[in-house]
């Protein structure tokens, strides 16, 4: 049987499409620590004109939810709500050394990688090669990839000041590896002093409660 992706499909000139329009990038609902359920941020999206909603459910290796009811429950909803475009994503911790903190068994049924900083050694040099690596890395290279609340490996440590020439740097790299930024709007990462080239970057919110979504408004009425 084929894998509910087919990753053939996968174009930069879709993704770039969905970008181009009202779109929900990062966000979470009750299978893990959001406060939302699938169905609210669909009815979010009809009831407000956005086209495109990209799930980002947190995985582990070790998952505490079924991936297939998740997977299943969206594409109820897609069909009940069939204006809104849907991608199925998972945001993953990268591990020291460059690897992913995902399950196999998820990964035919994704098409959207978020790479997360969420526990990490103390170790710049370390943070650094590990993502420079995941960048690079061409297993994930049949995925949407971003980079979700850059900089967060620092600011947690109040280190970003000092380093925001690395994560600048950082930054460059994954762009130069075709993944994307994200312009996290929860944590206001990357600071404001990097600019980052709004063809490759996506904005999130990081979205887990319905007070969230007026954040959302608030942004979409500025534009
Ligand atoms: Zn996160
Ligand atoms: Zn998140």
């Amino acid at each position: 049987m084929w894998g509910l992706t087919n990753k053939k499909t996968l174009s930069l000139k879709a993704f770039n499409d969905y970008l181009s329009d009202r779109y929900l990038f990062h966000l979470h609902t009750f299978y893990t620590d959001g406060k939302l359920s699938v169905e609210d941020h669909f009815r979010f999206c009809t009831e407000n004109g956005v086209q495109t909603l990209m799930f980002t459910e947190h995985v582990r290796k070790e998952l505490k939810y079924s991936f297939r009811d998740f997977v299943a429950e969206i594409k109820a909803c897609g069909k009940k709500y069939s204006e809104v475009n849907y991608l199925i994503g998972a945001e993953a911790k990268i591990l020291p050394g460059g690897g992913l903190d995902i399950p196999e068994e998820i990964l035919n049924d994704i098409s959207l990688i978020a790479f997360a900083c969420h526990g990490f050694p103390d170790n710049t040099n370390l943070w650094f090669d590990s993502f420079s690596k995941l960048f690079e890395d061409k297993r994930w290279k049949n995925y949407y990839r971003v980079y979700v609340h850059p900089g967060r490996f620092l600011q947690k440590r109040n280190w970003l000041e000092d380093h925001t020439p690395l994560l600048e740097k950082l930054i460059q790299k994954a762009i130069s590896e075709g993944v994307y930024v994200e312009q996290n709007k929860r944590e206001m990462l990357p600071p404001a002093s990097i600019i980052l080239p709004s063809d490759k970057s996506i904005v999130g919110f990081d979205i887990h409660r319905k007070e969230d979504f007026e954040k959302v408004l608030t942004y979409f009425q500025g534009r």
